[in-house]
């Protein structure tokens, strides 16, 4: 007997004949004798729906409501997946996450999972339920209602496969698995058997929403064995591994990208200690999170300084920066929320010199300017138009030949 957690995304509880689907699937699980949490996200577009009509109301409405408000298309769909459960014969019994308790910090929107009380869990469990848990939600010390961000289902399972220290947890979505680059953009992308917690957790941070990065974050401290499968097809999925078992490692695994990027630059900033801090201190003081960050030398003492924001933050940073500049006496502000963050990802990379002079010469070969770059260990970023997003994915990925690795 195994003790397994199954998350169901948005579109695979997307209509009352998907969520009966979902419902044979645990119910199948179940008769072959396993212990099963469902985790489960709201119909899909109900999150989008939710916060559209929140902004018909008040154009920046107060975080703790738009939780209250937006935690609710997940309790629609447990417990109508309880019914179908029921219907079936089998003994099910659906909780919220302020009912489990799943105890978060307070912030509202984004807010991290500091506890989640396993009892009532184990004892449903023990008696036979099948429990069914909304994701993406929990509660606070004051019994606040909290969100855990976008695509928060993913952490609540892999937080409570943790908690329970299930055998597996399984992310079923709308994909059979992890590809080497979001399929969508290239139809020739391959699903990966495996890819290593280090390299899905730069994919995830880099863009591909595929995974909630605190889940896979949970999941490598956890120690919790992770597997993204299709809710649809039969398959293995792809399994989240610690090491790469291949014997040779591909030099890269994936390709992710960000479209929600902005590109900020002050010019003519003399150049004196400090002037980062003075240019970056009041962006962090509104709350502004800073990806990328490029310091150039000019050659009369003054220096040129970019930066990416999130686009939702453009239009408040550049208002910041822009009396930045005037308090400092710098040149001019520009700025472009016209851009896009391509990655290319691979733990092989570590042992290969040239990986970033192909990325180069391919995005040359096809006329697309570089506006940034950004390099670790594992991964090399670019910067580049939006216009040119699709054929720059595509022509790494033939580049690096991942519509070759072996599935
Ligand atoms: P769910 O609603 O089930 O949580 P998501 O939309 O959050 O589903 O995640 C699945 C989607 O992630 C896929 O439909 C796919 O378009 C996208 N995606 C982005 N990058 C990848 C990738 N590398 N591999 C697989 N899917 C990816
Ligand atoms: N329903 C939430 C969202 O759309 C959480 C999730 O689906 O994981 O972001
Ligand atoms: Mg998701």
């Amino acid at each position: 007997m195994a003790l397994l957690v199954y998350k169901f995304g948005g579109t695979s509880v997307g209509s009352a004949e998907r969520i009966k689907a979902v419902a044979d699937k645990v119910k199948k699980a179940q008769d072959s004798g396993n212990q099963l949490v469902v985790v489960l996200s709201a119909m899909s577009g109900e999150t989008n729906r939710l916060i559209a009509l929140a902004k018909q109301m008040q154009s920046q409405p107060t975080e703790r409501e738009m939780d209250v408000l937006i935690s609710t298309g997940e309790q629609v769909t447990v417990a109508l997946l309880a019914m179908a459960l029921h219907d079936l014969g089998c003994e099910a019994i659906s909780y919220t996450g302020a009912q489990v308790k799943i105890l978060t910090d307070s912030s509202f929107t984004k807010a991290r999972i500091r506890k989640i009380d396993d009892a009532k869990l184990r004892k449903d469990l023990d008696a036979g339920k099948v429990v069914v848990v909304a994701g993406f939600q929990g509660v606070d010390e004051l019994g606040n209602i909290t969100t855990l961000g976008r695509g928060g289902s993913d952490t609540t399972a892999v937080a409570i496969a943790a908690a329970l220290k299930a055998d597996e947890c399984h992310i079923y979505t709308d994909v059979d698995g992890v590809y080497t680059t979001d399929p969508r953009v290239e139809p020739k992308a391959r699903r990966l058997d495996h890819i290593t917690f280090e390299e899905m957790l730069e994919m995830a941070s880099l863009g591909s929403k595929v995974l909630q990065i605190r889940s896979v974050e949970f999941a490598g401290k956890y120690n919790v064995a992770l597997r993204v499968l299709s809710s649809f097809k039969e398959g293995n999925g792809t399994l989240i591994t610690y090491e790469d078992t291949q014997m040779e490692s591909a030099l890269i695994s994936g390709i992710a990208f960000n479209r929600d990027e902005a590109k900020l630059t002050i010019t003519g900033v003399p150049d004196l200690p400090g002037i980062a801090y003075k240019i970056l201190g009041p962006i962090a003081e509104a709350n502004i999170e800073v990806d990328m960050i490029v310091q150039n030398i000019a050659d009369d003492a003054t220096t040129d300084f970019t930066f990416t924001v999130d686009r939702k933050d453009y239009q408040r940073a550049l208002a910041i920066l822009e009396q930045t500049c005037a308090d400092l006496g710098a040149r001019k502000v520009t700025g472009d929320n016209t851009i896009v963050k391509v990655s290319i990802v691979g733990v092989g990379m570590r042992s290969h010199a040239g990986i970033a002079s192909t990325m180069f010469k391919t995005l040359a070969e096809e006329g697309i300017n570089i506006r940034m770059i950004a390099t670790s260990e594992i991964k090399i970023s670019v910067v580049v138009d939006e216009k040119y997003l699709e054929l720059a994915v595509r022509a790494l990925h033939a580049a690096f030949e991942l519509d070759k690795i072996s599935a």
